[in-house]
């Protein structure tokens, strides 16, 4: 068997940004503000030096708190009021703050094409009066369009997909503006997977099955050719590669590189 890596894969920098944040932090009154990064391996780690992963901060009421990298709105840090808030939210995840920010002063309504159950999404909802949310046309079709809309994107959405909801929206609103905030690493991520896929009999794409980026890559390759999203070592079963020469490689942007090379020892085993 053939193993190819993705010439990209694995983390990204606004995850690393994260884990330098938290690497000097310890137990004992240490809360992260929702999952830090959406992989179980690292959340496991950052438990067992005894940091604390909250949903809200109920009555925390001393130590360190970190907003998690995929953000949170202005109201849920306020209320951090008196502990000592440390933001990890990704540069990007702000920057998708401040653009549909500004859509509200300019009087647009903003369209975040995303999944209004992801903590991102959530993060940019909650800064908003008025907000439409949507990941695909059929959510779409269920929303008053006819308005002023500002649309921006979930970073970790896929490009295409982007596209055609843009394209819908000008159709049916009154006036559009179109920032695409789909960030560069997932970009080049997809992108990658999408060229890998293409020469691979099988493509393993690891990452938690939580990471929004991490399934829209298994999306991806499945479109391709065929593929198997897994978190850990231990779900890789050995009849997946019997008769398959060529095994692609590629990993979410939360996806810590041993995780990565655990699965490559392993498939080079079989
Ligand atoms: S995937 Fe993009 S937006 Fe999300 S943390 Fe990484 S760099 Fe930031």
């Amino acid at each position: 068997m053939n193993l190819t890596k993705a010439k990209y894969s694995g983390f990204c920098f606004g995850v690393k940004k994260a884990l330098d944040i938290v690497d000097n932090l310890k137990g004992d009154n240490a809360y992260i503000l929702g999952e830090l990064i959406h992989n179980p391996q690292v959340i496991e780690k950052l438990k067992e030096r005894g940091i604390q992963i909250l949903e809200d901060i109920n009555d925390i009421t001393k130590g360190t708190i970190v907003i998690s990298a995929h953000g949170m709105p202005d109201s849920a840090i306020k209320q951090c009021k008196g502990l000592n808030v440390i933001d990890a939210t990704c540069p990007l995840v702000k920057k998708v703050h401040m653009i549909s920010k500004e859509f509200e002063t300019e009087g647009f309504t903003t369209l975040i094409f995303g999944d209004k159950h992801h903590q991102e999404v959530k993060g940019t909802a909650g800064n908003l009066k008025d907000c439409l949310i949507a990941s695909n046309i059929e959510e779409l079709k269920a929303l008053d369009l006819n308005r002023k809309i500002g649309i921006v994107s979930q970073t970790t959405q896929e490009v295409e997909k982007f596209n055609k909801i843009v394209d819908y929206v000008k159709d049916k609103a009154k006036e559009t503006k179109v920032y695409n905030t789909i960030c560069s690493a997932t970009r080049q991520r997809q992108e990658a997977a999408a060229e890998l896929a293409k020469t691979m009999d099988l493509v393993i794409v690891i990452g938690g099955y939580n990471s929004a980026n991490t399934v829209k890559l298994k999306d991806i390759c499945s479109e391709i050719t065929e593929t198997k999203h897994i978190e850990s070592t231990n779900e890789l079963k050995e009849e997946w590669f019997k008769g398959k020469q060529n095994i692609g490689i590629t990993a979410g942007a939360s996806t810590p590189e041993w995780v990565i090379e655990e699965v490559v020892e392993k498939i080079s085993s079989f």
